[in-house]
């Protein structure tokens, strides 16, 4: 492999970085990890902030190379249970450039930066004018454009399936997905029976990437930011999490209200223009919008409303089944595990997300996925299994378009 030049950036901040998992107990052990988030440079990777951990479940976070001694001792010295995820972050880092691939262009297994896939989407479209129209949805707090693409064969009143990737910028395998959806969508209509029957008679609204400026940034300056980059006066802080942004139960729950934290809610809802851009366009499409897909990582996992409350959706039964359907087609292909279930108990309550705000605009079938891997990688998921996640991926995506299909409403 040739390394690249950015490999090399994204490791030196991160040496003798390390992730660890502690197994949480009681309410006394979270009382612990507050307490030593409260002392040291923590940053949550699952769950997102310090504030969701509950009793009884596993906590995954990095801590920065001065203060991994001082946590190893902390942890020791209070009987937490725990391993170390990743000994040193600047080393699984480089690894994730693993790829065989030659391409030093565009490549659907390998990551792929901003301008690589902005010029993508320009070629992708160029080359599939039967199938792929592409329009502009808004524009970033930093001025990038954000394209949508239409993938389907052209029709009057067709139903649509709208999904994005890219909220978290840290997130990569998640833009990989849509890049891989949409080659997969072109690459066999027309061949594939199944492909070719959903192209037929839905549309695909494709977000590549939600978080623009995020993603760059991860890029350019820090490989583990997670928000977006807007500024605001009153504070040197910068971002806002897109998932606490939408004006479904916003910031009362799961969100921070100060602009200094991972999972800060924002001003208001929609402070954001990205999340505004998608909101607007959903909005506008909501006649003919019948399933909102959102893609994340990492854990696993298939969830759907609600997060912002205890409450269960009106067709949770229908909603449990079809997620209990769909984990098990992911499955089929390469054994990969994922748990379902509503948000709030499946990992966390959290407001402010944009499945349940689809979801109360009348959207019935909203889901998120978190996909690979469950936390060897975390969010350094090595290129060499983008080919694998995505295939598993686009039979569970397959899956929950032909449901739509069969109960269009
Ligand atoms: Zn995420």
């Amino acid at each position: 492999m040739v390394p690249l030049a950015s490999a090399h950036h994204h490791g030196e901040h991160f040496e003798g970085e390390k992730v660890f998992r502690v197994s949480v107990g009681d309410e006394n052990d979270v009382k612990l990890i507050h307490e030593l988030a409260s002392t040291n440079q923590i940053d949550f990777w699952k769950p997102d902030s310090v504030t969701q951990i509950k009793p009884h479940s596993s906590v995954d976070f990095r801590v920065k190379a001065e203060d991994t001694v001082t946590v190893e001792d902390f942890l020791d010295q209070n009987e937490l249970q725990h391993e170390v995820l990743i000994h040193n972050l600047r080393n699984v880092l480089e690894a994730q450039f693993d790829s065989q691939v030659r391409a030093t262009g565009h490549s659907y297994e390998k990551y792929n930066k901003w301008e690589t896939i902005e010029a993508w989407i320009e070629q992708v479209t160029a080359d599939n004018p039967e199938l792929i129209s592409r329009q502009t949805i808004g524009t970033t707090f930093e001025g990038r454009t954000m394209h949508l693409l239409k993938v389907g064969k052209a029709g009057s009143d067709k139903p649509a399936i709208f999904m994005d990737c890219g909220f978290h910028a840290r997130e990569w395998i998640s833009p990989a997905f849509c890049q891989w959806f949409v080659r997969e969508a072109v690459r066999t209509y027309g061949q594939e029976i199944h492909m070719t029957e959903l192209l037929d008679k839905l549309d695909f609204y494709v977000l590549p990437v939600v978080n623009i400026d995020g993603y760059v940034y991860t890029w350019t300056k820090n490989r583990m930011w997670r928000k977006t980059r807007s500024t605001q006066s009153g504070t040197s802080c910068v971002g806002t999490d897109p998932n606490r942004n939408f004006d479904a139960g916003w910031c009362e729950i799961g969100a921070s209200r100060s602009p200094c934290d991972e999972t800060y809610c924002g001003s208001a809802a929609e402070s954001e223009k990205e999340t505004k851009a998608l909101a607007d366009f959903i909005r506008s499409n909501l006649s003919s919008i019948k399933a909102y897909l959102t893609i994340h990582s990492y854990s696993q996992m298939m969830l759907y409303p609600y997060s912002y409350d205890y409450k269960l959706p009106a067709n949770n039964v229908e909603l449990n089944a079809l997620a209990k359907a769909t984990v098990k087609e992911l499955a089929s292909l390469h054994g990969t595990k994922y748990t379902y279930g509503p948000g709030a108990t499946t990992i966390y309550p959290a407001a402010g997300g944009s499945d349940d705000w689809a979801y109360d605009q009348g959207i019935k079938y909203s889901f998120t996925f978190e996909l690979r891997d469950k936390g060897r990688y975390g969010f350094a998921l090595p290129e060499s299994q983008i080919r694998a996640t995505c295939e598993e991926t686009l039979l569970a995506i397959k899956h929950i378009a032909s449901y739509v299909l069969e109960h269009l409403y």
